[in-house]
């Protein structure tokens, strides 16, 4: 079946959501992006890595039904535009979609394809998790303590590109009307930026954080904030964070100051303890006591920060998976870019975009293919068999290409 350049699956079936719930069909249609520069390697390595562990799990019972979307380089020589409405509409169709890496076009004033895909889809929560995988090359002395999972608010803060250069008819009006209406002096050679953060979009952030945590018998949520400096942005979060732990989640979670006043310190069974903590703080915390931290809820900027801090904790980007989630849509990705260099080489390392596939079979609820697939790549890495990348921090390790990589761990699957 062909809606314009796009061709369904006739076999597949639509995932949808009843009162709230994720309902996924064993033939799930799944529209994917290739990407640009190393997207096809990528692709084509994760692709085959997910199918053969649908297909070891199930036997057949169970199958991702692939859709092609394009956006990109791609896109442009299909349709002669970088990010056509067709894939917005038809990932929104179906739900969950899968995407490799994509060009930022320089100049011509294109915003980067990636934020635009995540606002115009409403996706307000960047979710990376990072974990060690054993026998990854690590700058620090005890990766192995770090098991976070940070949900970063995806649409506000200093992100929403609400900012005008120096000099500008709109940044000198701006300054002028600060001044005017608020007695508020901002030097005449300044470029301003807005940092808009809202109670409903924190809210809707922490919520998705807590629920995740409780669905997944987490320890904690730490809502991470600079809300010393930045009250009523970064100061708000926090307040607003722990307001919806309390209205909405009072019978199972319990602030770290209540666990003090009431508890001994001691977490009450079952419950989700709610701590903050200051940002620059928090980057200490991960270096030094990195086990007393499970899910992190911050603002758009800190969690920028903080997820490639993380991700470089326990190995680099070339591991690190993403989602970007809605209230129903996810789209899942490799958090590095498309490393043009390697483009078309087989070298570059299939890992963040298989773990990112990893992430939609859980979210799928397709639990046993997800583990699989973790459990033969730990063997893979942990045998030393490896892409270029890790290969160069390894001693004795064997280099293999993207493709073979994939090989290798379908093979130990
Ligand atoms: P990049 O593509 O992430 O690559 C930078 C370097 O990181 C590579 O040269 C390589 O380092 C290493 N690397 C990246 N992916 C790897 C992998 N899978 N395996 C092993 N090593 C990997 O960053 P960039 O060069 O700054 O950006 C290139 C383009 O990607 C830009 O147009 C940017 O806008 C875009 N981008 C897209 C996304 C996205 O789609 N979400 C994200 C970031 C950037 P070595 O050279 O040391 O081997």
């Amino acid at each position: 079946m062909t809606q314009g350049r796009v061709t369904i699956p006739a076999e597949g079936g639509k995932i949808y959501y009843h009162n709230g719930t994720i309902q996924v069909p064993d033939n799930p249609i799944i529209p994917f992006i290739e990407g640009d520069g190393i997207g096809p390697d990528i692709w084509k390595a994760t692709s085959r890595v997910l199918e053969a562990a649908v297909n070891t799990c199930y036997r057949g019972g169970r199958k991702l039904w692939w859709a092609e979307v394009f956006a990109g380089e791609k896109a442009h020589t299909i349709y002669g535009e970088w990010l056509p409405d067709e894939t917005i509409e038809t990932i929104r169709e179906y739900k969950v979609a899968l995407k490799g890496p994509l060009t930022t076009p320089v100049g011509g004033g294109i915003r980067s394809l990636n934020v635009t895909i995540r606002q115009r889809l409403d996706l307000f929560a960047a979710i990376r998790p990072a974990r060690y995988i054993p026998g990854v090359p690590s700058p620090v002395k005890h990766p192995e303590k770090v098991n976070m999972i940070i949900f970063r608010e995806n649409t506000e803060d200093v992100y929403a590109g609400i900012e005008w250069a120096m000099n500008t008819p709109e940044a000198k009006k701006c300054i002028a009307f600060i001044k005017d209406s608020f007695n508020v002096a901002i030097r005449e050679d300044s470029g301003v930026g807005i940092k808009p953060i809202s109670i409903y979009g924190t809210k809707r952030l922490v919520r998705m954080a807590i629920g995740y945590a409780l669905m997944h018998h987490l320890p904690s949520v730490t809502l991470v904030h600079k809300g010393n400096i930045m009250k009523y942005t970064e100061g708000a979060f926090r307040d607003w964070g722990y307001e919806v732990a309390r209205e909405e989640f009072g019978d199972s979670t319990v602030s770290e100051a209540e666990l003090f006043a009431r508890y001994d310190g001691k977490v009450p069974p079952g419950k989700v303890v709610i701590k903050d903590r200051i940002a620059d703080a928090m980057f200490q915390q991960i270096l030094l006591r990195p086990d007393e931290y499970s899910v992190l809820a911050m603002p758009n900027l800190n969690g920028d920060y903080m997820s490639d801090a993380l991700a470089a904790q326990v190995g680099g980007l070339g591991l690190s998976p993403s989602a970007n989630m809605g209230s129903e849509i996810a789209v899942f990705e490799a958090t590095h870019g498309t490393a043009p260099k390697y483009a078309g080489k087989d070298v570059i390392n299939p890992s963040s975009l298989i773990l990112s596939g990893v992430m939609m079979l859980e979210h799928l609820g397709w639990q046993e293919a997800a583990d699989s697939i973790v459990g033969a790549l730990e063997r893979t890495i942990r045998d030393k068999t490896v892409t270029y990348d890790l290969e160069r921090q390894l001693p004795g390790a064997k280099r293999v290409k993207c493709s073979e990589f994939a090989s290798a761990v379908i093979e130990k699957m």
